[in-house]
């Protein structure tokens, strides 16, 4: 399974920060590490950054409506991220969740969207502290597999981002069993749901993933990637995490 490092620029980044993706490309299409690179601006970037990209790689949304058009003032659709040169989406981030009271139901109608327009859809889940806390985090994670994740979703147009809300932004990270528990119940349900397509799903982990703890992360299994926010809005950073990956996997000195 190829892994696939995300950026997530969140709400950050205006015109003259293109010049980070194309530092970022620049250095990936030198480096050719074996992983999958996107990066998701602000949507008023995506049609520049794709176009700077030039396929060395890819960019993505942060959010898509469930319709193809209409009289949805303010949203966009999945074909027009599509059109502007994005290739996956984020969605259901625990930010738009909680800011934007998006449920499970619409997570899954947005997911529809991502699949009909062949986006790869980044599926966000993810526990709160509290619910961490009564013992509840693979409850929530299957609650929101089973309510987010369409039907009949392949391998090809899907990725989970298990995202604890504790970790994001917040410089702290579970342990490493405790994220090998959380992936490995997640795999447990993906592929009761979806068999062989369910085994080949991606799994990111995100949450405070920086160069200091990537290896670490990537190295446990069932982390099949990383969702990476703050560290991805610097190439120095994020190009950083892309070279430990890459040299953690060859075996070599780290950089
Ligand atoms: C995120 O918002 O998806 C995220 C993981 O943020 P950070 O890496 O900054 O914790």
């Amino acid at each position: 399974m190829r892994t696939l490092i995300a950026g997530n620029w969140k709400m950050h980044g205006l015109i003259a920060q293109l010049a980070e993706i194309e530092s970022i490309a620049a250095a990936v299409a030198a480096s050719r590490p074996p992983a999958d690179i996107l990066i998701c601006p602000p949507a008023t970037l995506i049609a520049r950054a794709a176009q700077l990209a030039d396929r060395r790689i890819a960019i993505g949304g942060q959010d898509c409506h469930s319709e193809t058009a209409g009289a949805f003032t303010g949203d966009l659709s999945a074909e027009m991220l599509r059109d502007s040169g994005a290739s996956a989406v984020i969605l259901g981030h625990s930010e738009r969740r909680q800011g934007h009271g998006e449920t499970d139901v619409i997570v899954a109608a947005k997911a529809n969207a991502a699949r009909r327009t062949g986006l790869l859809a980044i599926i966000c889940i993810g526990e709160t502290q509290s619910q961490r806390g009564d013992g509840q985090t693979l409850q929530v994670c299957r609650d929101q597999i089973t309510g987010s994740v369409p039907e009949r979703m392949t391998a090809a147009e899907t990725a989970i981002a298990h995202e604890p809300l504790w970790a994001i932004g917040t410089g702290h990270t579970p342990t490493a069993g405790e994220i090998a528990d959380v992936h490995g119940h997640i795999r447990g349900i993906l592929v009761e749901r979806f068999g062989s397509e369910g085994k080949a799903m991606r799994i990111l982990y995100g949450g405070s993933v920086k160069a200091s703890n990537a290896l670490q992360i990537l190295a446990i299994p069932d982390v099949n990637g990383a969702l990476i926010g703050g560290a991805s809005l610097k190439s120095a950073d994020f190009d950083a995490i892309i070279r430990i990956f890459a040299a953690g996997l060859a075996g070599g000195p780290l950089p």
